[in-house]
Parts: structure tokens; C-alpha cells; sequence
């Protein structure tokens, strides 16, 4: 199987190839020629072990990889690094069920990916013949460079550079961050903002000269963002793995449909539902929940995707994005797979900020409803759940659990449903124990993760014991003009 560019159907690469570059030409994104069917029975991987689905799933898109190379990347990422051996479990409150993905290292969802990107990051590099090592360059509002760095450290043949706001991230993700151990990992705060960061990163990647500085030294940049498809096919195992453990549980019949529901920011983790419903699950709906950045409800309600809009910042800053990075692929994909018509869109994207897609292509979207909830909706639906079924959610968990009520009402579908749970209530306690009652507003972050635990009964996370006395180890701070000086120096350039 091979991969091709959104922006150029002549660029086309293989699994690895892909994997190692990220980003296509032109700021293609890398798509897999043709959606590959499951080949096992659901009556099979319902006894199946997360390792094991995984191993089903992920050898039908990374075909280049070999069976002892691809079984070995698994067996690195999930293993003791999550306190489950299930790794994604299922818990049921109210009518629903909730796939929980924060049982990684970092405790939210992003670990399902990045546990498992450098080992095939590593395993690429070696099969392409690239000697150099691999320098993971990222910018990150919060989650992803804390689960970045939890996945690339002590990797061999990497080094990983984060750039942070150094005022732009919640005390506990800073924590998470400039405690992280590991020889190749280095932490730095910006003077600036998120967008600042992304965009000294960008000019990083796209410089020449730098890029043949990096060679002669021995090294060449890589992105672990979530448009690389070695996050992408990672995620597809867990709807497949949920499905099969749903039918294992009598909650629903083989063959019988499955709604999904997917808090959503870049778009990385509804496009794994909808590319597992493609390989031949029985998904019904992809209800697609947003925060009040309703970008994607607008498009789903008006067929005009429109980032011309002031940015909220919500108690759910990981779905605070204007621009849903990974919706590309879906477009390229309603556009009948046609690079030269979703290179105009995009360009109208860059250009106008807007671009309205044809009749024809929005009715190949009827299986995707999209909706949004509100601060006060997104709080309402925490108190509410805890106070019939005693179980805590995250805030953005919370926004898909408003939405699917919102569903509900509207539609009356009585198909069974899976919400994928994106955090642990433990990564946003203040937003959590608020929501739950106002009394905890005034009271320090600690005190409330105990809170939390009497309140919750499950145990405060290994990743949070971690911080309250690990010490400091990354104090690096810079302007954003010395990004390229900071890392040549961590390189030793
Ligand atoms: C990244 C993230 C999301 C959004 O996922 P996308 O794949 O970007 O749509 C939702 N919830 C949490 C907690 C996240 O970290």
C-alpha cells in the first residue's frame, strides 16, 4: 500500500516513507491510497488483547513494515507505561460507554499515539538507510509535548526539542513538562505565544541552510504533530478493539451498529473512527463535539469551514483550534480523491481564511453530525453525571457528553454508543472540581487533586504523584528569535 499527498497525486511514498516525513510537498498531507478492509472476524478479536488487535489493525496500513518490526513497535509503546493491561478501557455510566484513552504515561489520549510513534519513527529510519538522528522539533499548547517527551525519552537515535508559551500553558502542564527525564530531551519557554512557537518551528523545518548545517552534524528534523499518520493508523485500533469489547460484553450484537462520539480539536481522532467505519466496522454515527470554537459545527451545519472568527479560550484547551488540521484528508476524500480540487480549497483556506465545498460533496457527509457545547453546558453535564452515577469525567469528555445528549434529544437514535474519553479528570482538576461544586474555587491545585480522589475513588494518577515533588530539571528560557541558537546548542552545533 502507498501513501499519497492531498496536494500532488504524483507524490507518493510507502508506509515508512510517510512516517518519516510527516508533512507531504506543498503541505500535503499523506493519505493511504485505498481504506484496506479487516481481515479478522469480530468473533476473533473479541478475545483478542489490545496488542494483538493492534497488530491486526496496523498491519494493513503500514504494509512495508514487517511482522517482527511492527509486533516489537507495539510490544515497546503498550506495555507497563499504562497502569491497565486492557490499556482502553470501556466503563459504563448512565446509557453510554466511555473508552477511556488516559491510561498513558501523560494521562491523556495523545499517549495512544505517541507511545508508539517513536518506535515507528526509529524502525522507518533504519529500514530507509537514514543514519542520522532523528530531531523531533515541536511547538505545543500543553498535551502534546508533555506526550511527546514521555514517548521519545531514552529512545536511541532521537532527540526531542519542545517550545512552550512560557506563560501560555496551565501550571500543571508546565509541570509535566520541565520535570521530563531523559539525556535527549530539552524543554524550552518562549517568550511569546503558542503561535509564535509554531511558527519558528515552521521556519525551522523549512530552511535549507539549517537543514544541511543539521546534516553535516549528523541529524535531521522530524514532527511528531498529529498530521503524521504514525499518530493517525494508531488510533484506528482503539474503535476496533472497543467494538469487539462491546460485543464481547452482550452490549451490543456482531454486526450491529455502534455510535461514536469524539470530542474534537485538529480532527486526528473522529478521522480514525470514520477510516475504521471505512475498513468495514460497524459504525453508525461520528458525532463530532466541539467546544464553543464551533468551527467544525458551522461546516457540518453549512458546508462553509470558516477560521474568521474570534479564538475562545475554554476549560477545554485542547479542543481550542481554529484550523482542524486533519479535516483535510475527509475533503480530499468528498472531493472524490482529488488533489487538484482540495489544493484549491486549502489555498482558499490560506488565502480567505473560508472555503465552501459543492452540494456533491456534502452529501457524502450524512454520516457525521456535528454539534457544540457551551462553558456552562460543558460544566452542567460533569455535575450532573457525578451526581447520578458517582463517575468524574475531564472537561473535554464533558463537551462530547453534552453534545451526545444534544444528539439524543434531537434525533431519538437509540443505537449504542461509545464516547472516547480524552483526559483524565486529574490533568484538569480546577476546571473538574469547579464544575462539581464552586466551593472548590479558591482552594490550591493539590488540594484538590486529593479532593478529587475522596470524591472520584480512583486513585491519583502515577503522572500527577510524579509532579507534586519532582524536580525542576529544565530551566531554558528564550526569545523567540533564538529558537535555531537554543537548538544548535542543545545539539551541540
Ligand atoms: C488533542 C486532544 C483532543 C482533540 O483531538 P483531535 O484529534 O485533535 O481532534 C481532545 N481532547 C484532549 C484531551 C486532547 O488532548
Amino acid at each position: 500500500m502507498l501513501y499519497v499527498s492531498t496536494r500532488n497525486a504524483n507524490e507518493k511514498v510507502t508506509a515508512s516513507q510517510a512516517v518519516l516525513k510527516g508533512l507531504a510537498g506543498e503541505g500535503g498531507l499523506f493519505v493511504p491510497e485505498k481504506i484496506p478492509s479487516l481481515d479478522v472476524a469480530v468473533e476473533t478479536l473479541k478475545d483478542m488483547t489490545y496488542q494483538e488487535v493492534a497488530y491486526e489493525v496496523m498491519k494493513l496500513f503500514l504494509t512495508d513494515y514487517t511482522e517482527e518490526e511492527l509486533k516489537k513497535c507495539i510490544e515497546n509503546a503498550y506495555d507497563s507505561k499504562f497502569d491497565t493491561n486492557e490499556i482502553a478501557p470501556l466503563v459504563k455510566a448512565q446509557d453510554v460507554s466511555y473508552l477511556e484513552l488516559f491510561h498513558g504515561a501523560t494521562i491523556a489520549f495523545k499517549d495512544m499515539a505517541l507511545s508508539i510513534l517513536p518506535h515507528l519513527l526509529i524502525t522507518a529510519a533504519r529500514k530507509n538507510h537514514v543514519t542520522n538522528d532523528i530531531v523531533i522539533l515541536t511547538a505545543t499548547s500543553g498535551d502534546t509535548g508533555k506526550a511527546a517527551l514521555a514517548g521519545f525519552a531514552g529512545v536511541e537515535g532521537t532527540r526531542i526539542i519542545v517550545f512552550y508559551p512560557k506563560d501560555g500553558v496551565s501550571p500543571i502542564q508546565q509541570k509535566q513538562m520541565v520535570t521530563q527525564k531523559g539525556d535527549n530531551t530539552f524543554v524550552v519557554g518562549i517568550n511569546g505565544n503558542f503561535d509564535q512557537a509554531q511558527t519558528g518551528v515552521k521556519q525551522m523545518f523549512s530552511d535549507p541552510a539549517l537543514a544541511k548545517e543539521m546534516a553535516a552534524a549528523g541529524y535531521q528534523f522530524s514532527s511528531a504533530n498529529s498530521i503524521n499518520i504514525g499518530r493517525l493508523v494508531p488510533q484506528i485500533v482503539y474503535y476496533v478493539y472497543a467494538y469487539a469489547k462491546m460485543v464481547k460484553s452482550g452490549e451490543i450484537k456482531d454486526k450491529e451498529q455502534m455510535n461514536v462520539v469524539v470530542p474534537t480539536g485538529n480532527f486526528g481522532n473522529i478521522l480514525a473512527a470514520f477510516y475504521a467505519k471505512n475498513m468495514g466496522l460497524p459504525i453508525g454515527k461520528l458525532i463530532c463535539a466541539s467546544n464553543e470554537n464551533k468551527v467544525l459545527y458551522d461546516f457540518f451545519a453549512t458546508g462553509t469551514y470558516d477560521k474568521n472568527r474570534e479564538f475562545i479560550l475554554t476549560s477545554s484547551p485542547s479542543m481550542d483550534i481554529l484550523i482542524s488540521s486533519n479535516l483535510e484528508r475527509l475533503i480530499y476524500r468528498i472531493a472524490g480523491n482529488s488533489a487538484d480540487r482540495n489544493r484549491e480549497l486549502m489555498k482558499s483556506l490560506q488565502e480567505h481564511g473560508r472555503y465552501t465545498i459543492t452540494e456533491e460533496m456534502r452529501a457524502q457527509l450524512a454520516d457525521f453530525y456535528g454539534n457544540y457545547a457551551s462553558e456552562e453546558e460543558t460544566a452542567a453535564v460533569i455535575r450532573e453525571i457525578y451526581e447520578e452515577t458517582g463517575y468524574i469525567m475531564d472537561t473535554h469528555t464533558a463537551v462530547a457528553a453534552a453534545v451526545y445528549k444534544k444528539y439524543q434529544k434531537e434525533t431519538g437514535d437509540s443505537t449504542k454508543a461509545v464516547i472516547a474519553s480524552t483526559a483524565s479528570p486529574y490533568k484538569f482538576t480546577r476546571s473538574v472540581m469547579t464544575a462539581i461544586n464552586h466551593k472548590y474555587d479558591s482552594r490550591p491545585d493539590f488540594e484538590l487533586v486529593d479532593e478529587l480522589e475522596k470524591l472520584s475513588k480512583v486513585k491519583v494518577p502515577q503522572a500527577i504523584e510524579d509532579i507534586r515533588t519532582a524536580p525542576i530539571l529544565h530551566k531554558t528560557i528564550c526569545e523567540v528569535g533564538e529558537m535555531e541558537q537554543v537548538v544548535k546548542e542543545f545539539l551541540g552545533m
